[in-house]
């Protein structure tokens, strides 16, 4: 998998230890170490700080070091410390749960992109030691959750930060609360350090995960500091977003980060901002300003912080916007902090509410949305912003989803011979590769296919012996069918896997179920469809999707004569959803458009060479090229007319369903009687889209809005990046 050559020393596992006042870690060299730190540190400020509410990045799917480990046999040391460090990065736990879907899984590949083209950025989260919860499916019940449990301190990457000057004790920083009045109230938080590699090892981007939950932490912070998106109150939800927004400032200052623009992925810790006008304002009318502002003061103040935010937006969704009433609110903030909130959080339709997507829009130099269609959408929805509203389209990181067998294979082929840094070298295919890259396709194809089926059969078996174990009734009715029933490679597998909402529609292609078995039946065609996803602990209509998804499952055996298996695979996570977006024949997408803002799970697949089946919505729109790289379905009309409401009855199950059914046949056919044009869609994918949909480009768009001073080596690269394609010019 690597191609480093080894350090020259005796002792390799030793170069790659390096650390500072804060700690000692393991990863890079001191010399690249030194180098990362300078720059976040340096008194002109010249990096970004991005803030996001979950990080997605686990070690099992992407894991630099243990690959260089590997590939170099380093795997044991003579020195005991080195020794307990490689076992840990050796066979240490692989899984930080510490995101919930797509916006998480997105932060993480932005962050590696950020270290792998050097650009200097930290990352700041929150560490919850109850992770997001675990999911186990029960047929009769549908889903059941329960609280993950996970170690930090044994998890490779991850380092808790010390004292500078005690180095047994942890550093803790100390972030200022107003609980409705002006003095602060003061709360402790630990800092952990993750650390993104680049793929060389040469350059990394920290990520730094504040972990309130500490023994003497009072309850209110202990209640929010343990599980992501934790909303048992709209009271838990706007504390976990001020841990996250207040700390900012505090964990910078910590450190000696200087950042002077922070990023916000999607609007959860705009909470900065306020305490950024609130140091603004001590700073032009001194210590009593908090008496002597005037809104003019304060609106100018807002005006200056403004400059150093860069918004991303996510969602069309209501549900990801943070409201809260200003009643609540006020029992919270700082008694100054109202006033500010008036002025920028006001909620033109409730006025009983300080909206904090508002307020995000309100505050920033440059906002942006995941996709082009989602800027139209957003202009339509927040119309005073039209003309700040700017695509970037998201992206995924190339070398975490690419599978094994794929990247071997993009190895061998000379015209993509610089294909890990540079992911645009695909558009430049040669033609003289055509050939070798097509069989290669197939065979790899084969081999991913082939891991996905036995590990689905043998989560089938388990499940079977579970269920005389347990209560649980396992998920799917091919388990609890007397004789065992297989799923066989080869056959056409078609995979969705991503958050269960309403408005994302997992079950579209079941809602007419002889209608589907009808086409299988009459042209002899098996199709596996294989699911998985969580639905958020507290959205119902979520859940009830999931369950209804599992009770399609024996009408659909049945219509079919057996010929379609619809098999749902629990606790979704990136490991599942690597080894899903590979093996499959088809990535399907079926949300009511225009509510899926960008989607990256269908690029993930892209990235593999596998066609989408998808509704023309998010990013599709501009990675469908006129049906060269997969199949479209459902509603494709103007977004003014478009309805952003998720209510049931404006859901168009029978319309996008129906249209579902006619693309079907056309999808069988080509896969099972002109295996060479689904081929070709394949080879499309690698030629089309994997130049466009990774985040090395993405991140060469967002460094625009950051407006860096780059050294010349970097810029011709962003450079080389931009060329490829722009977002917002469609
Ligand atoms: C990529 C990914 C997602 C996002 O999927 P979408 O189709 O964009 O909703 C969610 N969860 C996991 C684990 C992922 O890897």
């Amino acid at each position: 998998m690597n191609r480093q050559q080894s350090p020259p020393s005796s002792e390799p596992a030793a170069e790659l230890v390096c650390g500072n006042q804060f700690g000692t870690f393991f990863g890079v060299s001191q010399t690249t170490f030194d180098r990362v730190w300078k720059q976040i540190t340096a008194p002109e400020g010249n990096s970004v700080a991005y803030v996001s509410m979950e990080i997605g990045a686990d070690p099992d799917v992407f894991h630099p070091v243990r690959n260089y480990l590997l590939s170099h046999q380093v795997t044991t040391s003579k020195q005991a410390p080195l020794n307990q460090l490689l076992e840990r990065y050796l066979n240490g736990p692989r899984k930080i749960p510490n995101y919930s879907g797509g916006l998480g899984v997105l932060a993480g590949d932005t962050l590696k992109s950020f270290a792998d083209m050097h650009l200097p950025v930290v990352g700041v989260s929150l560490l919850y030691r109850g992770g997001y919860f675990s999911q186990v499916v029960d047929s009769k019940v549908g889903q059941i959750d329960h609280a993950t449990s996970w170690t930090p301190e044994a998890t490779p990457t991850l380092f808790r930060l010390h004292q500078p000057d005690h180095p047994e004790e942890p550093l803790e920083i100390e972030i200022p609360f107003f609980n409705g009045g002006q003095q602060p109230l003061l709360c402790k938080a630990q800092v952990w350090m993750k650390m993104e590699i680049a793929e060389g090892l040469d350059y990394f981007t920290p990520e730094f995960l504040l972990d309130y939950n500490l023994a003497d932490a009072p309850q209110w912070v202990g209640e929010a500091a343990q599980q992501l998106y934790n909303a048992k109150s709209d009271y838990v939800k706007a504390n976990q977003r001020r841990m996250l927004g207040s700390s900012v400032l505090p964990l910078l200052s910590a450190l000696g980060i200087s950042s002077q623009t922070i990023h916000l992925n999607e609007q959860h810790g705009v909470t900065a901002t306020l305490h950024l006008i609130l140091q603004e304002l001590a700073t032009t009318l001194g210590e009593n300003y908090a008496e002597l502002m005037t809104d003019r003061d304060i609106l100018a103040a807002a005006s200056r912080v403004s400059q150093k935010i860069v918004y991303t937006i996510h969602t069309p969704v209501k549900a990801g916007h943070d409201r809260f009433s200003r009643e609540m609110y006020s029992s919270i903030s700082h008694a100054a902090f109202q006033r500010i909130l008036n002025l920028v959080a006001h909620d033109d339709e409730h006025h009983h509410e300080y909206n904090f997507t508002a307020m995000a829009m309100r505050l920033n130099r440059s906002i942006n949305s995941v996709s082009r269609l989602h800027r139209d959408v957003t202009r339509k929805q927040f119309p005073a912003f039209t003309d700040k509203i700017k695509a970037i389209t998201n992206g995924v990181h190339h070398l975490t989803w690419i599978s094994d067998q794929r990247a071997e294979l993009f190895d061998r082929i000379p015209s993509l011979k610089s294909w890990r840094e540079n992911p645009g070298c695909f558009s430049s295919l040669a033609i003289d590769d055509y050939p070798e890259l097509t069989s290669g396709l197939k065979e790899a194809w084969q081999q991913d296919n082939l891991r996905l089926i036995e590990y689905t059969n043998q989560m089938l078996d388990r499940h079977r012996a579970q269920m005389s174990e347990t209560w649980i009734d396992p998920p799917n009715y091919l388990s609890r069918l007397s004789a065992p029933t297989r799923l066989e490679a080869e056959v056409f597998t078609i995979g969705f896997a991503r958050r269960f909402s309403t408005y994302k529609r997992a079950d579209l292609i079941f809602d007419d179920i002889p209608a589907l078995a009808r086409i299988l039946v009459e042209n002899n065609w098996p199709v596996n469809f294989l699911f998985a996803g969580k639905a958020h602990p507290e959205d119902e209509p979520g859940k009830s999707v999931l369950k209804l998804l599992l009770d399609c499952q024996e009408a659909l055996f049945r219509h079919s004569n057996g010929l379609g298996k619809l098999i749902f695979i629990p606790d979704y996570d990136m490991s599942i959803a690597k080894l899903m977006v590979a093996g499959v024949h088809s990535w399907l997408n079926s949300p009511k458009r225009p509510l899926e803002a960008s989607g990256t799970s269908g690029m993930k697949a892209a990235m593999n060479g596998v066609p989408n089946i998808s509704v023309l919505d998010g990013w599709w729109v501009e990675g469908y090229h006129g049906g060269q790289t997969g199949w479209k379905f459902g509603y494709d009309g103007p977004v003014d007319e478009a309805d952003l409401s998720e209510d049931p009855s404006t859901l168009l199950y029978n319309e996008d369903s129906a249209s579902f059914y006619r693309q079907l046949p056309l999808i069988l056919e080509a896969f099972y009687h002109r295996p060479e044009s689904f081929l070709a869609k394949a080879v499309n994918n690698l030629k089309l889209n994997v130049p466009i949909f990774n985040t090395h480009r993405m991140t060469a768009e967002y460094i625009m809005a950051y407006d860096l001073h780059l050294d010349r080596a970097t810029s011709a690269k962003i450079a080389q990046f931009r060329k490829l394609y722009q977002s917002d010019l469609g």
